[in-house]
């Protein structure tokens, strides 16, 4: 068995002073790794009836596709404004500086359809709970989330209760 935290890089002070950055550059760069990975963020949800798996760009694109496959489940992708050219169902959200909006095509996932939602990794949650708000407006069944990583001091799992999340790898 591959031992995934081998291949995150801890990066001090990016993107800015204070911030210790997981770097996962290294993982997807190991094809025995990325495999391990992916299958260890699918395994909780294989007998779950996925109908899509949704993924927020940029780095959750990266698992959903592969995820999507061994769910046999299809992909729908989340994304910023300006990016999706059909009609649109939004969701602005605060950050610590400023707002977001993250996009979802109205006919992305019907009505009751079981998502799977993907990230790489939950910090404060933000990200994921804007994503869960984005696809209920879709009137989605969300079944869960799942992550690689999960930075456990920042209350994102708190913040995503009741939703269901399953992380790979847990950093205090
Ligand atoms: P949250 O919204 O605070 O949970 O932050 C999660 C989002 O920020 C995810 O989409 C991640 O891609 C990104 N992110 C935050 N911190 C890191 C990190 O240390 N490494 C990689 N991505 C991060």
């Amino acid at each position: 068995m591959v031992d995934l935290a081998r291949y995150i890089r801890d990066i001090p002070d990016y993107p800015k002073p204070g911030i210790l950055f997981r770097d996962i550059t290294p993982m997807l760069a190991d094809p025995e790794a990325l495999k391990t990975a992916a299958h260890a963020m699918a395994e909780p949800f294989m007998d779950q009836q996925i109908d899509i798996v949704a993924a927020a760009e940029a780095r959750g694109f990266i698992f959903a596709a592969p995820l999507a496959m061994q769910l046999g489940a299809g992909f729908v992708p989340i994304r910023k404004p300006g990016k999706l050219p059909f009609d649109l169902h939004s969701f602005a959200y605060e950050l610590e500086y400023g707002s977001d909006e993250l996009q979802v095509h109205i006919d992305g996932v019907k009505p009751g359809q079981r998502v799977l939602i993907v990230d790489d990794l939950l910090a404060t949650g933000g990200t994921m709970e804007a994503c869960c708000r984005l696809l209920e407006k879709c009137d989605a069944k969300i079944v869960g989330c799942s992550f690689l990583i999960h930075l456990a001091n920042l209350g994102g799992e708190q913040r995503l209760n009741p939703y269901t999340c399953h992380s790979v790898l847990t950093y205090d």
